[in-house]
This record gives C-alpha cells, sequence and structure tokens, in this order.
C-alpha cells in the first residue's frame, strides 16, 4: 500500500500523546479505515530517511496481539504511521470510563500483552519499551493488542531528545540506567494491570500534594519538542492525562509550578527513588483478588531483573494458564462502553 497525506481523509481524533497526535482516517482509493499517528520529529533528513526504513520491520510484524502496520511516510516535519484503528480506544481510556475493570478482564490483557511481547522478542528480537494501557487496545471484537513498541532505534533515539514520555512505568533497574530487557517490559505490564485492577495508577498515593500535576494543563500542553525535556526526563505522566477532579478543589491553582526548582520536581524525583527503594505495589487489598492474580502481579514486580521472568516464561504461569481458558465474554463487554 503506498501510502500519501492527500488519500488520506481525517475522521476524527483518537488521542493526544507526547510526541504527537492520532487521528482516524479513510484511505480514500481503498477505503480502509485506518488510525495514523503524526510523529513530530526534530532530526535531520537522512536520519527521518533511516527512521522511515527502520519502520518497515513493522509490516513483519504480524500476530493477532499486535497492531497491524498500514505504512509510514514522511510528512515534513512530521512521520506519519498508519496501523489498524482499534474501535474502542485504550485502556487507559477504557478504565477512565467504566473505573476499575474486573480482574477476569484483567487476566485476559495480561495474556494477551505476554502474547504479543513473547511474539516480538520470539520472532524478531524486539523489545517493546512502553508498555502501559495507553498502549494496549481494544476492539469491538474482543481482541487486545498493543501497539508503540520500539522498532526503530533512531526513532526512539530522536524521541529521546524531544520527549522520554511517561516513565513512571519505569523498571527499576531502568530508573537506574542498566540496559533495557525484556523483563523491563514484564516490570510495566504489573504496573500497568495494578492501574486497571484498581482503576487508578498505583503510585499515586506516592506523590505527594504538591506533586498534582493538573496544574500545568495548558502550560506544557500541546507539547512541543524541546518544551519539556525537564519534564519528561524525570518522567512525569504528561500532565493532560491526570485525574482533574483534585485540582477543581484545588485552591493552589494560581501558586504556579516551576518546573526546575519547584517542590514538584522533587516530588517525581521522591516518585522515582520511590520506585527504586520501596516495595513494589501490589494488588491491594489483600483478599480482594484472586490469589493467583496477586500472585502473577508480585512476579511481574520483582525489583532485582535477575529473578522477574521473561513473557514467555510467565505465558505458563497459573493466573495466565487460567486467563487463558476463562470463558469471560471480551465482545460482550466491550458493549458495555
Ligand atoms: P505517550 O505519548 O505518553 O506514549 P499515548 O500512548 O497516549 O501516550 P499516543 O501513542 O500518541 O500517546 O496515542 C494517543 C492516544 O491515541 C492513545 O492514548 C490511544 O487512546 C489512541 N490511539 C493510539 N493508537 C490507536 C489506534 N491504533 N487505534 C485507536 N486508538 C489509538
Ligand atoms: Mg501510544
Amino acid at each position: 500500500l503506498d501510502l500519501r497525506n492527500e488519500d488520506l481523509k481525517e475522521l476524527r481524533e483518537l488521542g493526544q500523546g507526547n510526541g504527537g497526535s492520532v487521528k482516524l482516517v479513510e484511505h480514500i482509493p481503498t477505503g480502509k479505515i485506518m488510525a495514523k499517528k503524526i510523529v513530530l520529529i526534530d532530526a535531520k533528513p537522512a536520519v527521518r530517511k533511516q527512521i522511515l526504513r527502520e519502520l518497515q520491520i513493522m509490516h513483519d510484524c504480524n500476530s493477532k496481539y499486535i497492531i497491524s502496520f498500514w505504512g509510514a511516510y514522511l510528512a515534513e516535519p512530521n512521520i506519519c504511521i498508519c496501523m489498524e484503528a482499534m474501535d474502542k480506544g485504550s485502556f487507559d481510556g477504557i478504565y477512565k470510563k467504566t473505573g476499575a475493570i474486573d480482574i477476569d478482564i484483567v487476566g485476559k490483557v495480561a495474556l494477551a500483552v505476554l502474547e504479543g511481547l513473547t511474539y516480538l522478542y520470539d520472532k524478531h528480537r524486539i523489545i517493546h519499551r512502553d508498555i502501559k494501557p495507553s498502549n494496549i487496545l481494544c476492539n469491538s471484537a474482543g481482541e487486545i493488542k498493543i501497539c508503540d513498541f520500539g522498532v526503530s532505534g533512531e526513532l526512539i533515539n530522536s524521541i529521546a531528545d524531544t520527549f522520554v514520555g511517561t516513565s513512571t512505568y519505569m523498571s527499576p533497574e531502568r530508573i537506574q540506567g542498566a540496559q533495557y530487557t525484556v523483563k523491563s517490559d514484564v516490570w510495566s505490564l504489573g504496573v500497568s494491570l495494578i492501574e486497571l485492577a484498581l482503576g487508578r495508577f498505583p503510585f499515586s498515593e506516592s506523590l505527594s500534594d504538591d506533586s498534582d500535576l493538573s496544574d500545568l494543563e495548558g502550560t506544557l500542553s500541546p507539547a512541543r519538542p524541546g518544551s519539556m525535556n525537564s519534564l519528561a526526563s524525570l518522567g512525569l505522566p504528561p500532565p493532560r492525562k491526570r485525574n482533574s477532579a483534585a485540582a477543581k478543589k484545588d485552591k493552589r491553582k494560581s501558586k504556579g509550578v516551576s518546573l526546575q526548582g519547584g517542590g514538584m520536581t522533587m516530588s517525581i524525583l521522591e516518585l522515582l527513588q520511590h520506585i527504586v527503594n520501596e516495595p513494589a505495589p501490589k494488588l491491594t487489598p489483600e483478599g480482594r483478588f484472586p490469589e493467583q492474580a496477586e500472585a502473577f502481579v508480585d512476579s511481574c514486580l520483582l525489583k532485582d531483573p535477575d529473578q522477574r521472568k521473561s513473557p514467555k516464561e510467565l505465558l505458563n504461569d497459573e493466573w495466565i494458564i487460567y486467563s487463558r481458558t476463562s470463558d469471560v465474554d471480551l465482545q460482550a463487554w466491550t458493549s458495555t462502553f
């Protein structure tokens, strides 16, 4: 498929991320509906071409747990990546609509992510690097797939130069600068599963009051390359994503938050320190969830990466074996929101 901007008609916006936006589009010549991700990249033409070449690997990623890739092209100064559109969106949006997600459905999410990660690594030696609810998508056929994996080294570099994105799903070893491995993705999966099952980000209680990022709404969004280096490199979740309920009753609105020196910056450093130094989060309260689910999440969140299992090994976990056979009707579930 030879994709060109002129052939794509924008239907609506699917979402905004740190690095750009995602639109629902129709490919006029074929009538195909797709999701077009527009990534603004501040890189030299040679680097852009290299990124485009590297993205072609995605044509070979064929798995029912991975978003299909329709093609990528340059639309200066952006790179457009066209992929399968998932009509129920991502799991962050889903739980924000539905509240905490039933644990049996969370089990299906765990299974799908592990299958996707195992496929990427076994077949292509690709490590995802960005597992989080916004990169786990769902459609009304009840399929669950992962997207936005790190296929292009150059793209990772270019984005790292501008935004690091949300890194609060980052494993302790990553925060400490160790090399990325498939096991880092397993940590991020553990954090994501707790978030879906509880209906809130698991570290939210460890962020002090001062770190309410909704204060920053509007100041930083939409983000521009370079404008939030310090913010992103500290692993801040993008302001727009935070629950703004707290902000509504927030009387500190006018305080103004300094990114460099304010209390907030410290709080984020504290959060990263917390991830490294404190016990890992859990499915709480004890007894609310099946023991097997608790045990699985605990094993994802072992702080020592040498003890943590790989996605492939975790496919043999008891809870995952149970989740594979459990008869929860995902298709019916998706019709409830
Ligand atoms: P970040 O920029 O921190 O990685 P993000 O994953 O939310 O956050 P994007 O990858 O730009 O940012 O995606 C923005 C939103 O668009 C997502 O939250 C998701 O809801 C939606 N989205 C992305 N890809 C698709 C797709 N293929 N089908 C449907 N919705 C999608
Ligand atoms: Mg994404």
